[in-house]
């Protein structure tokens, strides 16, 4: 299963993948925490994403198709995988689709979490909050202003993949601001998965 979770942040892509990763098997491939590694590790690639995703704004297409690139070649993302965060802008769309086809692999589905803007800024104060609570360091751009900033770059620059794979035929909408447990089984269902 090839999966793609959009969203924008805050909607509930990560939690809803590592359901899918639990139930599946199959590995989230979620660019965001790739390259928060990157920044940890100081990389080179660490380096050019770090202030960049501290203000919220977007990484370079060349930067995030690379590390997608390679990641893919990985033999745990053979039988499948979840996209998390990736793409984030029709470059990196069709970027994918030139990968995939390379490698004789299609997509599965592509699933939009659709939420309601308004409510996103209190859940991320509520990731902030349970992030604290369990003593582990909160993200850098989990702040209104570089929130701000990455719910711009969502509408300007990732809400036109919606139409990319809706042109397809591939697009699926389900509503993300139903409790958790009720978006995971509308997913399953969407993916034709027995609940467990
Ligand atoms: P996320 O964890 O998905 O919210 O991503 C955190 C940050 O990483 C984003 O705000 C961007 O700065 C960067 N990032 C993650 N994925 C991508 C992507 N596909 N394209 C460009 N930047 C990305």
């Amino acid at each position: 299963m090839r999966l793609i979770l959009l969203g924008p942040p805050g909607a509930g892509k990560g939690t809803q993948s590592a359901r899918i990763v639990e139930r599946l098997g199959i590995p989230q491939l979620a660019t965001g925490d790739m390259l928060r590694a990157a920044v940890a590790a100081g990389t080179s690639i660490g380096l050019k994403a770090k202030d960049v995703m501290a203000r919220g704004e977007l990484v370079s297409d060349e930067i995030v198709v690379g590390i997608v690139a390679d990641r893919i070649e990985e033999p745990d993302a053979r039988s499948g995988f979840i996209l998390d965060g990736f793409p984030r802008t029709v470059p990196q769309a069709e970027a994918l689709d030139l990968m995939l086809t390379g490698k004789a692999m299609e997509l599965d589905a592509v699933i939009e979490l659709k939420v309601d803007e308004t409510a996103l800024l209190e859940r991320i104060a509520k990731r902030v909050a349970d992030t604290l609570a369990r003593g582990e360091p909160v993200r850098k751009d989990d702040n209104p202003e570089a929130f701000k900033t990455r719910l711009v770059a969502y509408r300007q620059q990732t809400a036109p993949l919606s139409d990319y794979y809706a042109r397809r035929g591939m697009l699926k909408v389900t509503d993300g601001m139903r409790p958790i447990d009720e978006v995971t089984e509308a997913l399953f269902g969407m993916l034709a998965v027995q609940p467990a």
